[in-house]
């Protein structure tokens, strides 16, 4: 410890993506302001470190809070033109942080995340890691939906070859130089859980207690939650597609079983009922094949996001001293 704050401390950036949440940023501003003073002044830190808010195009007084504390030390702010998403709102903090800091993390507005594992990221910086990953030690406060659709999601990303870490949201520590692979990323669907891991580097993870939103509604529901998680699945594995053609040639070989059955029945002479079995056939075919349209589907509406290479976030405002990025990859730079 006493090593690091000789060898100057790093800058840190705290990037927390906000999308209305005047309700809880008055409590986890503070917190977090806190958490950055005592950081600062345990030499862990530089004094030139900063929580950066970036405002996922909020409806609310979101901005207006934003704008005020950073008229504070140690505290900026970024706008979205538009709200792009909690993946895109943390990139582009991420991307913007790295241009004049060393070390980001990316963390919550809700105060969720236990701020206290921060000291333990940032003894494993220290300690050489790249990337630490956030890691929750238990789920015991999450309602049993959230709980059993999270874990759902997990195992069906491992199911389909994705590598994530498990119970891990997007708590966690980033160096600029893992950013600046990241930026090398160029996927309009973005999905950093999967994508960090990808990056390589060295790596580790600290386990935390994740404690009730502060304040607010969650901004995920089932319905984003959904979007995530086939997100996530298509972005990361074809997988889905392969399912698909063995399915198609299990089906095959049922219905060559069933022809023949068929045929012997014809020439049995027994052919009259038959009413169920044929509406069943007709039912299960109907469901694969629009089942199996479906995921291509899905294929097709990804492959045409990505050539469109759209810009996956804009940023339309940035308080004084912050430095705002572009989403450089997208506009061809
Ligand atoms: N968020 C965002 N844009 C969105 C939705 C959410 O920036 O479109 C932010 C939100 O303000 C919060 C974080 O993403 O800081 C996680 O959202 P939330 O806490 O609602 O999700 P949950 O913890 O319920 O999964
Ligand atoms: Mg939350």
């Amino acid at each position: 410890m006493p090593c690091a704050a000789v060898a100057s401390p790093p800058r840190l950036a705290i990037v927390v993506p906000c999308f209305n949440e005047e309700q809880v940023l008055p409590l986890s501003s503070d917190l977090f302001l806190q958490k950055l003073n005592a950081l600062i002044a345990s030499g862990k830190v530089s004094p030139t470190s900063q929580i950066l808010f970036v405002d996922d195009g909020s409806s609310d007084r979101t901005w207006e809070l934003i704008a005020a504390l950073a008229q504070t030390d140690h505290s900026g702010g970024l706008r979205l033109t538009r709200n792009f998403g909690h993946q895109n709102a943390l990139l582009a903090g991420l991307m913007s942080a790295r241009l004049t800091f060393d070390v980001t993390i990316s963390a919550d507005a809700d105060g969720q995340d236990d701020i206290d594992a921060m000291d333990r990221f940032l003894d494993d910086y220290v300690a050489g890691s790249d990337v630490v990953y956030g890691v929750r030690s238990s789920r015991k406060r999450d309602t049993v939906i959230k709980r059993m659709t999270a874990q759902t999601f997990y195992r069906l990303l491992g199911a389909m070859g994705v590598k994530t870490i498990y119970n891990h949201a997007d708590y966690r520590l980033m160096s600029k130089k893992a950013l600046d692979i990241l930026e090398q990323y160029q996927e309009s669907n973005l999905f950093l859980r999967g994508i960090v891991p990808l990056v390589g580097l060295r790596t580790s993870s600290v386990e935390y207690v994740r404690n009730e939103r502060l304040a607010g509604e969650s901004k995920y529901p089932l319905s984003k939650m959904l979007a995530l998680a086939i997100n996530g699945v298509t972005s990361f594995s074809s997988k889905p597609l392969r399912f698909i053609t063995v399915l198609g040639m299990v089906v095959s070989v049922v219905s060559l079983a069933a022809i023949i059955w068929v045929l012997v029945a014809y020439l049995l002479g027994s052919t009259i009922q038959g009413w169920t079995s044929t509406t069943l056939a007709i039912f299960f075919m109907g469901g694969i094949q629009v089942f199996a349209l479906g995921v291509i589907g899905e294929y097709v509406a990804k492959v045409f996001d990505e050539v469109k290479h759209r810009p996956r976030f804009t940023i339309g405002e940035a308080t004084q001293g912050v430095t705002a990025a572009t989403d450089d990859v997208h506009l061809g730079a």
